[in-house]
């Protein structure tokens, strides 16, 4: 498919960033080019148009949730709300510390910013372990969100992060071994 095309052409590949080892996918080029963008949010857009009757909320996941989330949301004509690192967030919030591959780190999000039934679609570039999407829903589900499925632009197959959230939907559009 032509759009797809489109997407999968503007990733980058830098092997050994941020640590040795690891082979990093960057959508810089896909963001720059906004042919590409566009192709990338009218894609999320028909899936989610065709997978979900209605949609209530996006949550987006700190920072790179951040930039394909909101035009996402606008385009569904729904809101946008922020799950983000520790510590960046006013008022009363929900935390999670979870594993990363070295180390730990912890996500927070608002209380008030679902509330409980509401349809959520969480959406994040990349997905490579699930530890970061899986915490994600976990502080979505405390608010009691109906979290309908994670979406991200990039799945890393190899590192299994979909049979980590079990029982939630998982879509992504570009898939790399
Ligand atoms: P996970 O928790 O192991 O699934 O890692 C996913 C999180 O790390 C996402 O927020 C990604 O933005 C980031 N991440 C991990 N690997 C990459 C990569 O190769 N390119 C871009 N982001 C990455």
């Amino acid at each position: 498919r032509e759009r797809l095309r489109a997407v999968r052409d503007r990733v980058r590949s830098f092997p050994d960033f941020p640590v040795p080892g690891v082979l990093f996918r960057d959508i810089s080029p896909l963001l720059k080019d906004p042919v590409a963008f566009k192709a990338l949010i009218d894609l999320l857009e028909d899936h989610l148009r065709a997978s979900f009757p209605k949609v209530d909320v996006i949550a987006g996941l700190d920072s790179r949730g951040f930039l394909i989330g909101p035009p996402l949301a606008q385009r569904l004509g729904v809101g946008f709300v922020l799950i983000r690192k520790k510590g960046k967030l006013p008022g009363p919030t929900e935390s999670i510390s979870y594993a990363l591959e070295y180390g730990k780190a912890e996500l927070e999000i608002q209380s008030d910013a679902v509330e409980a039934g509401q349809k959520v679609v969480v959406v994040d570039d990349l997905l490579a372990t699930g530890g970061t999407m899986c915490a994600a829903c976990k502080l979505l589900a405390r608010l009691k969100a109906d979290i309908l499925e994670c979406l991200v632009v990039i799945e890393l197959k190899g590192l299994r992060g979909a049979a980590k959230l079990e029982a939630i939907p998982f879509h992504s559009l570009l898939q790399y071994d």
